[in-house]
């Protein structure tokens, strides 16, 4: 059955229409009940799958019951009661009998659990755990309880559930299953075309809406899992490649030719590489042929440059910027944050300072070519004299915020815009940039790597580059796990050791969730205490984000001309301070810092030739988490082996969370387990999208997709 045959089929957006309320069984109170689990239309009810499973055929008989074992037992409630502890804990006791014995479980703090059992009572239920022997008699305590309710079949569906709602996953199973029941006279349709379904091996949506609800087997669930996590996929490639596909026809880009109409005669690249002291990287070379090729194209450009902290971006980007420049336009270079629009400032006047153009209107006068910073420091007079230049077409580069947004910043030729994004910059604000007809290449850099295929679902409707070498003659920093106090009294040796020999040593305070006053207080005390007792003698600075920016400048120009040994700081170091001669990073309570920060921080220190150290200290109890983290951190250097393990242990969330609101509709499919189905729906939807025998199909997706984000936006615009 395929999308053009059948027009009578259900389709997706179908399904939104017609509320639960219509099933039969399903009155008020149950139609609320479901609502307050997300459920109110059959979509949504379709696409409430199944948590987990339980097959009936492997459970043991209470009287069979070993002691120790993790074991799961399906039986039904004989009598509950709540208790207090001695020391004041609601505790909760059942038991359950399955007709061999009985079982007693008890509940520590869960107040709900008494109603929740009474409301099921004569239910069958499934209980896991694992299981204690007292009294000669089988027990569990806080097992896992599911309520199967009155299902057939061997393999029974466990639904998300809710401990305040009145259901049980038998009374939504059997909606579930009525619902299949009266779709299947017309049938569900399936927009994917055969010839995509074949390629992947694909089962039609229909059977797979049917196994992934109630499976006879657990291969079968898998393949019908499969297909689902496929459509999920597909959906949000195809409004990616649709709007990358869109901006391509509709937009007007600048060709950016070294000899073209307007384009500056003077050899702008070439003396800028004559004058580099180093060669570029492999990565680098191949980076900068691509920029390139978009550039010269009348397509605009929207590419993500990828490369870990001390890959060589700015370099990349300043070439890109040059293009522009010698092409005879502008570039805009916007930064995150004020002190990386200064640095960033800096370090490209430092690159491009010995480099003339011909000045236009004077024959033979030229100047500098000028990298100008606009942000919120900058002064009223100074601001002026820069949009003039800006205007006048004299100011080539200019760095800032979100300043650059503004209005009043207009430039002659706007180009190229660079966004060193980490994160902070949204596909408006990207959009914002553009002005007049013609729409600028954009380059947007980010030193948060994400894993590739991760990156095809966030940042899928640009084209992306990789540098994933770092420049030769890096040493990398040996990093070491300080759980024991002896080890941490070794961190301290280091500390004076390294600044005996002229080297300088960073130590990051605890991490305070939402409280940069806490943050800023702990920071005091530890400096404090170090400057008195461990560190004594040495020149120890204190820099965290509550001081003023201009005390804060003070102490960085103190670290940097070495009057200070050791900065004690809070995460405000964590991006774009570059001090070479830092060679030791110790991050106190590191446990508590997520993957991607604890990554950051270590890229402060190896930036010189020198060997360089990251002590990650913890106390002798770590969660497991944090000991994966900690582990992985001194495992590796790779920041994105690190993205990896990042996204395996925190999931999709944090990833999509920022940039994707609204945009995924994400239940089974895991950007982390799943890689290989985002690159085939990647592919297919280049597939359906650029051929057009595929239109129709297109249209039903695309149908289907604003169904699925109308839904997602709405739950945001609750939740906000
Ligand atoms: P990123 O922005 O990717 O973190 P940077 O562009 O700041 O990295 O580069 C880090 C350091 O490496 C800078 O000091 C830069 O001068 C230097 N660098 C860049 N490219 C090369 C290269 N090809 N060879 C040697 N050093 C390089
Ligand atoms: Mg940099």
């Amino acid at each position: 059955m395929s999308n053009t045959d059948s027009p009578n089929e259900i389709s997706y957006s179908d399904l939104t229409e017609m509320s639960v309320g219509r099933l039969s069984g399903v009155g008020p109170a149950r139609q609320s009940a479901l609502a307050s689990l997300g459920i109110e239309n059959l979509l949504d009810l379709l696409t409430h799958f199944p948590r987990r499973y339980i097959d009936r055929s492997s459970p043991r008989r209470i009287r069979d019951l070993k002691e120790g074992e993790s074991s799961l037992v399906l039986a039904t409630l004989r009598c509950v009661e709540t208790r207090r502890t001695r020391s004041r804990r609601v505790m909760v006791n059942a038991t359950f009998a399955d007709g061999s014995g009985t079982i007693r479980c008890s509940f520590f703090n869960q107040p709900w659990r008494q109603r929740q059992l009474e409301a099921v009572e004569g239910v069958e239920v499934a209980l896991y755990g694992k299981v204690e022997r007292f009294n000669g008699r089988a027990q569990m305590t806080n097992p896992l309880v599911d309520m199967i309710g009155d299902q057939t079949g061997r393999i029974v569906p466990i639904y998300p559930m809710s401990e305040k709602v009145r259901l049980t996953s038998g009374d939504v199973a059997a909606l579930v299953s009525q619902t299949l029941r009266r779709c299947r006279q017309r049938g569900i349709c399936d927009p994917v075309p055969d010839s995509i379904l074949k390629a992947h091996d694909l089962v039609p949506r229909e059977d797979a809406l049917n196994s992934i609800h109630f499976p006879e087997t657990m291969a079968q669930m898998v393949i019908a899992r499969r297909r689902l996590v496929f459509d999920e996929l597909l959906r949000i490639q195809v409004s990616l490649v649709g709007r990358k596909r869109q901006i391509e026809r509709e937009q007007m880009g600048f060709r950016h030719l070294p000899n073209g109409e307007g384009a500056r005669p003077e050899d702008l690249l070439g003396e800028f590489y004559r004058s580099l002291p180093y060669e570029l990287t492999g990565a680098q070379r191949r980076a900068i042929a691509e920029i390139a090729a978009d550039m010269t194209s009348p397509v605009p450009m929207h590419r993500l440059l990828q490369g870990d902290v001390g890959a060589g971006k700015t370099l990349v980007a300043l070439v890109a910027l040059l293009t522009a420049v010698k092409a005879g336009h502008q570039g805009a270079f916007m930064a995150p944050t004020e002190v990386l629009a200064e640095q960033h400032t800096e370090s490209l006047r430092a690159l491009v300072g010995h480099l003339r153009v011909g000045e236009a209107g004077s024959l033979l006068g030229d100047r500098p070519v000028t990298v100008g910073l606009l942000s919120g420091r900058v002064r009223v007079a100074e601001r002026r004299r820069i949009l003039e230049e800006l205007d006048a077409g004299r100011m080539d580069i200019l760095v800032g915020t979100h300043a650059l947004l503004e209005e009043s910043v207009r430039f002659r030729s706007l180009g190229l815009v660079v966004i060193d994004e980490q994160h902070r910059f949204g596909v408006e604000q990207r959009d914002s940039l553009r002005a007049g007809e013609r729409h600028p290449d954009v380059l947007v850099m980010t030193a948060t790597p994400i894993p590739r295929t991760a990156a095809m679902t966030v940042y899928g409707d640009l084209d992306m580059t990789i540098l994933d070498e770092l420049p030769p003659g890096r040493t990398p920093v040996e990093t070491i796990w300080a759980s024991s106090i002896s080890d941490q009294d070794d961190t301290w040796s280091l500390v004076r050791e390294q600044v005996s020999i002229g080297r300088q040593t960073y130590v990051v305070c605890p991490l305070v969730e939402g409280s940069e006053k806490i943050q800023a207080a702990s920071a005091e005390q530890t400096r404090a205490s170090l400057a008195e007792g461990e560190l004594s003698g040495l020149a120890v600075g204190l820099l965290h984000g509550r001081m003023s920016s201009d005390d804060k400048d003070e102490v960085m120009g103190a670290f940097r001309e070495r009057r200070l040994d050791v900065l004690v700081a809070t995460t405000v170091i964590e991006v774009g301070v570059d001090v070479p001669n830092a060679t030791v990073m110790v991050i106190l309570d590191a446990d508590r810092f997520g993957l991607a920060q604890l990554h950051q921080l270590r890229g402060r220190v190896g930036r010189g030739s020198d060997r360089s150290y990251c002590v990650l200290v913890s106390g002798e109890a770590v969660s497991e988490e944090g000991s994966e983290r900690l582990g992985a951190m001194v495992a590796t250097t790779d920041g994105f082996k690190l993205a990896e393990v990042d996204l395996e242990l925190r999931g999709e969330g944090t990833i999509m969370g920022q940039r994707q609101k609204g945009r995924s509709d994400l239940r089974l499919a895991s950007l982390s387990r799943d890689g290989e189905w985002i690159e085939k729906a990647r592919a297919s939807a280049f597939d359906l999208i650029d051929s057009p025998e595929h239109a129709p199909a297109l249209l039903a997706l695309t149908e289907e997709t604003s169904v699925f984000i109308a839904e997602e936006e709405a739950e945001f615009l609750e939740k906000n």
